[in-house]
């Protein structure tokens, strides 16, 4: 029998009325409309058709697709260029196609529904207007610069012409989208209106005059003056500098792009952003930016086999600093009637005040009103006894971190609970399968470990204990997607993955702080390294009384492989704990923190402390984290190299242009990591003994990311 051959799809179609064609786009067998190589063949060929055509006079270009214009460019494909030659092949033949349906004759409108980012806002920028839905989804901008790339399709050189330069600056450096009101207030669009219109205010726009991409004269004129461009472009390269210490080109190079064309004039840029944009394609740093969004696409989708329960009524015991964080972001990304339990009012007006500060900071923002703000707050309610919790199908547990207070809060909670209700603890530390030795229903008991602060910071470790159900992780995991926040699926251990690993990360700046080296010089070295924020800061930040507690309980789990530097406990004992009461490694002042503080090194016996080698620093801090996510992948801890770098990623900042700890130590090579750890251990140690599944990789010259696939 005779296979048939598939007729090629189309993504386009053309609907005409009169002079006018509606140009709907409707990438088949997918959810979202996106530039693959094929398609912007085809829109090649629509182009063409346009421009032989004699009676269309008016286009609109449409999407079929509800809530996205289009996604932009398809990023999968940019993990398969080899060389800067192919990249410039590709990114020179849609820019080009592009640029020839900016300057056909007739007049052109972008109907904007929905999504319209990258590739599709540069589309859209090459229409004469651009109408927008008032729809949540209806979003343009360039977020180029967080793959590591820059718009090169027109958009670098053709948006500062149409926003100004400071707009476009600030769009293309910082990879900002923007709603429909935004964008029409910096003049990226030309109307905001509601969905059911769109389209004949689409059509009715193509009845203007033809645009010559002259929109917005009064911003140009502004920044005629070289001087006065000069001073812009040298402010924006000093900021990105700033904040990201050399290590993105992208932003850079999207600064050379603006400036050149800015003054060499239209096609001159278009040139320029092709040959730029193609050496930074296949870079080290794009590809590991790229790779990261596929896990975080990944990281959306759930693998249980078990239906997760929607959540109604969500409940949150203990309303500290997690608490009152957890409870503000379930109420503000979900509609669930939050119940708070504390065992002292106190406490309970601690955890209110937590939660309506940040929304406070939304609205002092002006992204959220006032009135949404008091109703978000009102779902909160509070109690310091058990009532309401029957109606809970989901309650964290976020009570100090102490195994017996915790299973005597479960039991507790057991007492009243509907059938099937789940218990999930956000310990930071404590195995799952220890805080639900006794629970009734150790099947319901799963962990959900937020990060601090709870509303900033994007990662939920969900933990499997020994007994927990499907059906719970799958719930659990679903709810912290809806609190927008990425899940990484664990086992349980100690730690997990992210504390576990950061345990010999602070330990080793104790014993770096110990030896005499000064706090600058250690977390100058991490922040040249990429990390947000030196560990002695970050000590600060966590609390030293908390790290006291979290070192204890890996030392005691790990024994002499975590043999712990006394920094910790000396500081605690001298009354410091870091941020909190404004005592710690580092001054402050009004809760800001300042220089280091010089009395620090008196209490751990330094006279006279010296600058670190940074290279030194970022080697021991490095390979011991390393040296213990060997053993975190090798316990199936977490199931695969890359969902560890997601973890670290999102939970501690390693820097994404690494592509993650692994990612990093696969850089590195398993067998030089050895034979460092090696030296190391012979100078400092057992402690950088080389971990038993590192050394196997070694031995056989093996990466991490072969031997822990996805
Ligand atoms: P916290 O001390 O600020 O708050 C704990 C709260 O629990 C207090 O208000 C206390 O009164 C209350 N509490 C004590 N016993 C209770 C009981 N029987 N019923 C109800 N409430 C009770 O502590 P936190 O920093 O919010 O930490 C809470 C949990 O979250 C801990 O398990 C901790 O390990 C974990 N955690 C903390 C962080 C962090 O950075 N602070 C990050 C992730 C996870």
């Amino acid at each position: 029998m005779a296979v048939a051959e598939a007729l090629p799809q189309n993504a386009f179609t053309i609907e005409r009325d009169g002079d006018l064609a509606v140009v709907w786009f409707d990438y088949p067998g997918e959810k979202v409309n996106k530039f693959s190589s094929w398609v912007m063949q085809e829109f090649s060929g629509i182009v063409d058709t346009l421009a032989a055509s004699t009676d269309i006079k008016r286009v609109v270009i449409a999407s079929r697709k509800p809530g996205i214009f289009i996604a932009g460019a398809d990023v999968s494909e940019f993990t398969k260029v080899t060389s800067p030659e192919q990249a410039k092949e590709y990114t020179r033949f849609g820019q080009q196609v592009f640029h020839r349906f900016s300057k056909l004759p007739m007049v052109t409108v972008a109907a904007i529904n929905g999504a319209c980012v990258g590739g599709g806002c540069e589309l859209a920028l090459s229409c004469d207007y651009r109408v927008i839905s008032d729809d949540r989804k209806a979003q343009i901008g360039l977020p180029e610069t967080k793959l590591g790339i820059f718009p090169a399709w027109g958009g670098t050189t053709k948006l500062p012409r149409l926003v100004g330069l400071p707009a476009a600056l600030d769009m293309i450096l910082q990879g900002k989208v923007v709603d429909g009101k935004r964008a029409k207030r910096m003049g990226l669009v030309d109307e905001v209106v509601p969905a059911p219109i769109l389209l004949d205010v689409a059509k009715n726009f193509t009845q203007k005059p033809k645009r010559r991409g002259k929109s917005a004269q009064t911003k140009i004129y502004m920044e005629g003056n070289p001087l006065m461009r000069g001073v812009i472009f040298r402010k924006a390269r000093k900021s990105v500098l700033e904040l990201t210490h050399g290590h993105y080109p992208a932003p850079l190079k999207a600064i050379d792009v603006m400036e050149y064309g800015y003054s060499k004039g239209i096609e001159a840029g278009l040139t320029r952003e092709v040959e730029e944009a193609a050496s930074l394609v296949a870079s080290d740093v794009a590809q590991n930016l790229v790779r990261l969004f596929f896990m975080m696409e990944d990281a959306k989708k759930d693998h249980f086999t078990a239906k997760p329960r929607e959540v109604t009524n969500a409940g949150v015991l203990g309303a500290g600093v997690m608490g009152g964080g957890i409870a503000q972001i379930i109420a503000d990304k979900t509609d669930a009637a939050v119940r708070m339990r504390d065992i002292n009012w106190n406490a309970i007006a601690g955890g209110l005040k937590a939660a309506s500060k940040v929304w406070k900071r939304k609205v002092d923002r002006r992204s959220m009103k006032r009135g949404e703000m008091l109703r978000k707050l009102a779902r909160i309610t509070s109690t310091t006894d058990w009532s309401g919790f029957q109606r809970c199908e989901v309650v964290v547990e976020a009570v100090v971190e102490n195994v017996n207070i915790k299973r005597q809060v479960l039991a507790e909670f057991e007492a009243v609970q509907q059938p099937g209700a789940i218990f999930a603890t956000n310990t930071s530390t404590i195995p799952i399968t220890q805080i639900a030795a006794e629970a009734k229903h150790p099947e319901n008991v799963v962990g959900m470990h937020f990060f601090n602060p709870v509303d900033r910071m994007p990662l939920v470790e969900v933990i499997r204990g020994q007994k927990t159900s499907e059906a719970a992780m799958s719930t659990v995991a679903n709810f912290a997607r809806k609190l927008g926040k990425t899940v990484v699926i664990c086992n349980d251990g100690p730690g997990f993955v992210v504390n576990r690993i950061l345990g010999p990360y602070m330990n080793e700046a104790g014993f770096l702080l110990e030896e005499g080296n000064t706090i600058e010089s250690l977390d100058k070295a991490m922040i040249d390294f990429g990390m947000p924020m030196g560990p002695m800061a970050l000590l600060d930040e966590v609390g030293i009384d908390v790290a006291a507690k979290v070192a204890h309980i890996l030392g005691d789990a790990f024994g002499e492989r975590v043999q712990p530097s006394s920094i910790v406990d000396k500081l605690f004992a001298d009354g410091r704990a870091g941020k909190k009461n404004s005592k710690g490694l580092y001054l402050y002042k009004d809760a800001k923190r300042q220089g280091p503080d010089p009395s620090v090194y008196k209490v751990l016996g330094i006279a006279s402390p010296r600058a670190a080698d940074a290279k030194l620093v970022v080697e021991r801090m490095v390979l011991a984290m390393i040296n213990e996510a060997a053993l975190i992948l090798d316990e199936k801890i977490v199931a695969s190299a890359a969902e560890l770098d997601l973890a670290m990623i999102m939970g501690t900042g390693f820097p994404p242009f690494r592509g993650g700890l692994m990612r990093h130590a696969d850089a590195l090579g398993t067998p030089y990591i050895v034979a460092r750890l090696d030296e190391l251990a012979s100078k400092y140690g057992k402690r950088f003994n080389a971990t038993e599944p590192l050394r196997r990789l070694a031995a056989g010259d093996r990466k991490f990311y072969d031997a822990y696939p996805r």
